[in-house]
């Protein structure tokens, strides 16, 4: 059952770079998305020289960044998650590590979105409903009968699964991924 997608909500930990270098954490917790508004006086409480901000830490990407970076760039991946919902954000994140680097990060979702092919059971569930939604009435008709009701799916999926198809490891299953 699907649960009730809510929006992937990314944070960065912005913080003064000239603080940094001083020994000090002048930062904040802030929604990514408005990550490129933040101004130093914001994060010191007062209007100051020092001028650049830096993300030192985050949380919620997904897997679409890593390290540190700056506040603008944080808000544009934010903005390329955007519309990905927590139901996606397992598949997506397994996505981005194994495919993430073959395509630009503006990218991401819509690629992702093209290449997955849904959570299940197993690889060899997955050959079994492939085959279903791949076959015409009369051949799925005919997996009920012998020897065809035999068939091991298992063993199947093999040849799916090294000519196109990968899967990575979910919790309680797969996700699967056609980069096909
Ligand atoms: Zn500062």
């Amino acid at each position: 059952m699907p649960t009730l997608s809510t929006v992937i909500r990314p944070r960065v930990w912005i913080g003064c770079l000239a603080c940094y270098n001083g020994g000090r954490l002048t930062g904040e917790w802030y929604d990514a998305d408005i990550a490129g508004l933040v101004t130093p006086a914001d994060l010191h409480g007062r209007e100051t020289s020092h001028e650049e901000l830096w993300v030192f830490d985050h949380e919620g990407f997904c897997g679409a960044l890593e390290g540190e970076c700056s506040p603008h760039e944080a808000a544009e991946i934010a903005e390329a998650l955007a519309d990905l919902s927590e139901d996606e954000a397992g598949a997506f994140a397994a996505w981005v590590e194994v495919f993430g680097g073959q395509s630009d990060r503006g990218n991401w979702v819509e690629k992702f979105r093209d290449d997955y092919r849904g959570f299940h059971d197993s690889e060899a569930d997955f050959a079994h409903e492939w085959f279903e939604e791949t076959s015409g009435e009369e051949e799925t008709a005919r997996l009920t009968v012998w020897p065809f009701n035999e068939i091991d799916w298992e063993r199947a999926s093999h040849e799916l699964f090294t000519g196109g198809f990968h899967a990575e490891d979910a919790p309680g299953g797969i996700y699967v991924f056609c980069a096909c």
